[in-house]
């Protein structure tokens, strides 16, 4: 793929969970910090899956990150020199990210975001949206659908192992809940 040297841009990795979003952030970015760039990495504070200081993925490969509350934050953890911004998470951010992202490209920064692009009901999900419109490049990955083995683009959320409901609350209290990859065929939602 083209990348332009010493302009800006921004690139985001989209896909369904297990998908290997993070994993492909992390190799980028470990790529310039290899080529001994200046990278700086952020996650919303509300994702404290496997660690409170670093982006990990499922494969277990990780990269150290800064959890900030909202996405202005990243204006004052960032210094004038900075070459790389990594954003993991990107769709619990306000939607401020997209103008944040938007402003460090136009300042020559590499802007490379990672995150879900739909929600459990299959609707785009949060600010990635409005990114994927604005971003140089796109990647889009698939994941395997735990049902049927086709590429799987979409989350499966499961409520004490059965697929949750449309309006089912965020937060269901003594309920067991987790999440499948599947594809467009086998995903539920009721
Ligand atoms: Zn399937």
């Amino acid at each position: 793929m083209y990348r332009p040297v010493n302009h800006g841009y921004i690139e985001v990795v989209v896909g369904p969970m297990y998908s290997g979003k993070s994993e492909e952030l992390i190799r980028r970015l470990k790529r310039a910090k290899i080529a001994k760039q200046n990278i700086v990495v952020f996650k919303p504070h509300i994702d404290d899956r496997y660690s409170k200081k670093d982006v990990v993925s499922h494969s277990g490969d990780s990269i150290e990150a800064i959890p900030i509350e909202k996405a202005s934050d990243i204006y004052n953890l960032i210094d004038e020199d900075v070459q790389v911004v990594g954003i993991d998470e990107v769709q619990f951010f306000d939607e401020e990210v997209v103008d944040i992202a938007i402003d460090l490209a136009n300042k020559g920064v590499r802007v490379i975001a990672a995150g879900l692009d739909m929600d459990f009901k299959g609707e785009p999900f949060g600010p990635t949206p409005k990114l994927l419109a604005v971003a140089e490049f796109v990647d889009k990955i698939q994941a395997i659908c735990s049902v049927c083995g086709q590429p799987a683009t979409r989350s499966q959320r499961l409520i004490d192992g059965k697929p949750a409901r449309y309006d089912d609350p965020i937060i269901q209290v003594g309920a067991v809940e987790s999440y499948e990859a599947r594809c467009r065929k086998c995903h539920v939602v009721k």
